[in-house]
């Protein structure tokens, strides 16, 4: 009988990047590491991906120093990496340390606490048939200014989406994608506009499609982001400890 060589990769891993300083915070630490009524704010996304039926590897990226000596509170099971300077660059920490096991995967910020097992489920589903984002509807008007905050015009809203994470995407398409972005295929300059990894595919022309995401879904920028988020506990919109 003919060897078939190595089985194909079957399964599905997740990147949670958390290795940014997180400036617009303004704490003396960056704000995944705060703490959200009793666990830190990355804990909260960790835990879910760990005990997610779907998932079976999930990587985590910190800064250097903090990869050298992670946080007595993680639990076992999980793959710690350091990060780089841009988000693209922990990304791809993050892939390498993913490397052929999984044939599905799915990156989130660690700044997102509140992703929920549903949210995990739709995106995996949908990754398996090419990459996938989680999205919501606009619902303010929008516009856009000028350089001096004159409005130029009203951006009719219909076609717009706040795009959040987790993203999903075949193991195959994120490596292809960050390899090019390594290799320098854009410019330099452009290293810290690329805020998430669908745009990477946009750019080689390769189709994204869209899931419902979830409002719960809040991504913490700033201490009022903070304050929201305590509040969805304490009022019970957020199951404590889910
Ligand atoms: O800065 P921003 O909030 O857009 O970062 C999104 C996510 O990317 C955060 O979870 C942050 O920790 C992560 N990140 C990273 N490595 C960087 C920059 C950001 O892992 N160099």
């Amino acid at each position: 009988m003919r060897s078939r060589g190595p089985a194909a990769p079957r399964g599905v891993g997740a990147i949670v990047v958390a290795a940014g300083q997180g400036h617009r915070f303004g704490a003396s630490r960056p704000k995944q590491f705060v703490d959200l009524c009793g666990m830190p704010v990355l804990a909260w996304s960790v835990r879910t991906f760990l005990d997610h039926p779907d998932i079976d590897r999930v990587a985590l990226v910190l800064s250097p120093p903090r990869a050298a000596s992670p946080p007595a509170w993680l639990p076992d099971g999980i793959l710690v990496v350091p990060g780089g300077v841009f988000r693209a660059d922990s990304v791809r920490a993050g892939i390498e340390a993913l490397a052929g096991d999984v044939e599905t995967v799915l990156v989130h910020d660690g700044a997102r606490p509140f992703v929920s097992a549903e949210l995990v489920s739709r995106v995996v589903n949908g990754a398996r048939g090419g990459p996938v984002v989680p999205v919501i509807a606009v619902e303010d008007t929008v516009k856009r200014v000028d350089e001096g905050g004159w409005i130029e015009e009203t951006v009719p809203r219909e076609q717009l989406r706040r795009v959040q994470t987790p993203q999903g995407f075949p193991a195959e398409v994120l490596n292809r994608t960050h390899a090019l972005e390594d290799a320098g295929a854009w410019e330099a300059q452009d290293a810290a506009a690329i805020t998430d990894d669908a745009s990477l595919c946009e750019r080689l022309g390769i189709d994204v499609a869209t899931v419902e995401g979830d409002p719960a879904n809040l991504k913490i920028t700033t201490a009022r982001d903070l304050a929201l988020a305590r509040a969805m506990v304490e009022t019970g919109l957020i199951a404590a400890g889910n």
